[in-house]
């Protein structure tokens, strides 16, 4: 049988490249032999989960036979009350990526186009391009978003702009009343997804814009998510508040039990334990401070960051930085896909994971 899926496939689909992930512990430490890798590639928080969320894990999985709530009622009661917003707000996502995907779904076509920052998050330009869609990348400014720019990118088919804040791979923050300016000026039928995956740095360091923001555009998605700084990467849970039809339109196309029945407690449980947030806060900012001082006494240039990571320039030998890193069991992250040839990226990881990082980056510089 003589099967051309090319010409089944929905042609958006047909360029893309799949988004490529860090590179897995276990993958360097069966290459390479070695033990006890350092992976620093993609944002999780090394201190892990609230200890809580462990401890209940076990009672959890001993209900596994049974569905989630479809629903994810007291989650939803959960961040309702946290953070003042109302229970029709709040839409809960498989990790905020389906969030995004939820989005992109509702509103575009392959008569609209969605707008987004160059350097900003992988994702967005594989989902807009996956539904037939035009991707208008604007260039950034200084690494991160130039919203004026993209403001003027906006057009009679645009439906998305997408806004990182802090910006993934570059760390990059926009200010409170710079982004509140930009929503004033966006035209109403166009949506904005407000993508706050970093929030909680970025609020630990500097005001950013709060949920009571969506009270005044109806038109505005803010996503969050549980897998960076509550340290839930791998149960997969996010959400976002949103006017209340928005949400609705978005709970429509969710699959039924998009978010598994552990990863619904263990955030519950995670969102609760502020004192262990709070821990983890802190240490990211020391060690986001001693991996400074380390680039600038080596001479690295590297980009201010308001999240769990810092890009830093190789000077046209990232690919070889990386490659050298590898077998010293440090794995970091190349960004080549953000069109940042020149730049790595590291996850700031625990104190001794860091030594081990600036010790191995030294030795490269030496030899
Ligand atoms: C990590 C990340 C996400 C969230 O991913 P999920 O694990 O799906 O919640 C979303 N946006 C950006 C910019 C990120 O870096």
């Amino acid at each position: 049988m003589n099967l051309e899926l090319k010409n089944l496939i929905n042609s958006g689909i047909e360029g893309l490249t799949p988004y490529e992930p860090g590179k897995p512990i276990e993958d360097l430490e069966r290459e390479y032999g070695i033990k006890d890798a350092v992976k620093l590639a993609s944002n999780e928080n090394p201190l892990g989960p609230s200890p809580k969320v462990l401890e209940a894990l076990k009672r959890i999985l001993s209900g596994v036979h049974r569905y989630p709530d479809g629903n994810g009622f007291r989650l939803k009661e959960a961040l309702s009350s946290k953070h003042s917003v109302d229970l029709n707000n709040l839409t809960l996502g498989n990790g905020s990526n389906d969030i995004i995907e939820f989005v992109a779904r509702c509103f575009l076509s392959s008569e609209s186009n969605a707008v987004f920052s160059k350097h900003a998050f992988a994702v967005y330009p594989l989902i807009v391009k996956s539904l037939g869609a035009e991707g208008i990348e604007v260039p950034a400014k200084d690494w991160g978003h130039d919203l004026q720019a993209m403001l003027e990118a906006i057009n009679k088919e645009t439906k998305i702009v997408f806004i990182a804040n802090p910006n993934n791979p570059t760390g990059t923050f926009i200010e409170k009343n710079e982004i509140i300016r930009f929503l004033e000026k966006t035209p109403s039928q166009v949506i904005v997804l407000l993508d706050q995956a970093y929030f909680d740095y970025s609020n630990y360091e500097k005001e950013d814009v709060f949920f009571d923001l969506v009270g005044s555009f109806p038109n505005l998605i803010m996503s969050r998510t549980f897998s960076k700084v509550y340290g839930l990467a791998g149960l997969r849970v996010g959400f976002s508040v949103s006017s209340k039809p928005l949400a609705d339109y978005l709970n429509r196309v969710r699959q039924p039990f998009n978010v598994n029945s552990l990863a619904l407690e263990a955030a519950e449980i995670a969102l609760a334990d502020e004192k262990h947030l709070e821990k983890c806060l802190k240490l990211n900012k020391e060690e986001k401070e001693k991996l400074y001082r380390f680039f600038v006494s080596n001479e690295y240039e590297y980009i201010e960051s308001f999240a769990n990571f810092i890009s830093f320039d190789c000077r046209g030998k990232s690919n070889k930085v990386f490659k050298s890193l590898l077998p010293k069991g440090v794995i970091t992250r190349s960004m080549a896909v953000y069109k940042m040839p020149n730049h790595l990226r590291v996850t700031i990881g625990l104190p001794e994971e860091n030594v081990i990082f600036r010790e191995s980056l030294s030795s490269l510089r030496e030899s």
